[in-house]
């Protein structure tokens, strides 16, 4: 049954599937196999956040653009209130590897688009974006498209830091030669002991230290580009976020690790969620600002 008194925070994350065309092996995205959320049930899940006040949603996965109803989706989350008031700003998390045409029906509704790219080192790159080549190559490629003909969706493009791309990870900003095509914002990942990057830790973790000598390195070459840099650390992590999961699970994080609480149509409202409203504003408009 579904729960329009349910209070959700300002912020939430939409994880739709578990499915993915890569096999990052720091992914923190649900389990590959798990069933994807079909579509009745993700349309349920728009008129739940829109019912409930969301102000922003961000889709991610697994990889989002392997569903075929994502275009209708983002339509029905974006599309104006009832009131008249603006819908939810929608904000992309993919991949980048999906073909331009079938991007070219998703991003009318989009806010804000969120591209991958790990290492200015070819190598280094391929070794954490496992699977179809070249990776790098097309996500440049639709982020040159976006600048050109999509210029209302701005765009944040994330590095995740590991042990692996300690190296490469601070050059990336000069694999894009043409200033018009930089991103709005560069945001830095710490790399997260959470599904598959837990499995991977003894290879990839990344200590405290060495991830704040990497940040020092992205600082001054995002401030050379005129890039606006984020830092995502994991010690930030907790009360941030609320995902919903492809099989309807809430799941927060508390104590750094994540937790489920519930069926998004069960719970309870007055369950306490566990998730600080001033820590998930300031975590989405502190990377997508002026969504
Ligand atoms: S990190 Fe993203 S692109 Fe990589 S396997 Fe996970 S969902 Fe796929």
């Amino acid at each position: 049954m579904s729960n329009p008194q349910l209070r959700l925070p300002d912020y939430v994350d939409l994880r739709l599937l578990g499915r993915c065309n890569l096999e990052c092996p720091f992914c923190f995205g649900p389990r590959h196999e798990v069933p994807s959320m079909s579509e009745r049930t993700a349309m349920r899940v728009v008129a739940t956040v829109r019912e409930a006040g969301v102000r922003g949603v961000v889709i991610s996965g697994g990889e989002p653009t392997l569903l075929p109803y994502l275009p209708r989706l983002v339509e029905a989350l974006s599309r104006p209130l009832p009131s008249g008031e603006p819908g939810p700003k929608v904000v992309l998390s993919t991949n980048g590897l999906a073909p331009l045409r079938s991007m070219e029906r998703i991003l009318p509704h989009l806010a804000w688009i969120a591209l991958p790219i790990e290492s200015a080192d070819d190598e280094e790159h391929r070794a954490l974006r496992i699977g179809k080549a070249p990776h790098r190559d097309r996500v440049l490629r639709l982020l040159h498209e976006v600048r050109k003909n999509h210029a209302r969706v701005r765009v944040k493009l994330g590095t995740v830091v590991t042990r692996r791309n300690v190296d490469g990870a601070p050059g990336v900003l000069d694999l894009i030669e043409d200033e018009r095509s930089l991103p709005d914002v560069w945001k830095i990942y710490q790399m997260s002991e959470t599904n598959y990057g837990e499995d991977n830790k003894e290879l990839l973790s990344i200590s405290d230290t060495a991830f704040e000598q990497v940040v020092e390195r992205c600082e001054k070459a995002a401030a050379n580009r005129g890039v606006r840099l984020r830092v995502y650390r994991n010690a930030g992590r907790s009360g941030s976020y609320l995902f919903i999961d492809p099989d309807c699970q809430v799941v927060v994080v508390q104590g750094g690790r994540e937790r489920r609480v519930g069926n998004l149509f069960e719970l309870d409202t007055d369950i306490e969620l566990a998730v600080d409203s001033a820590r998930n504003v300031g975590n989405f408009v502190g990377t997508y600002p002026d969504a």
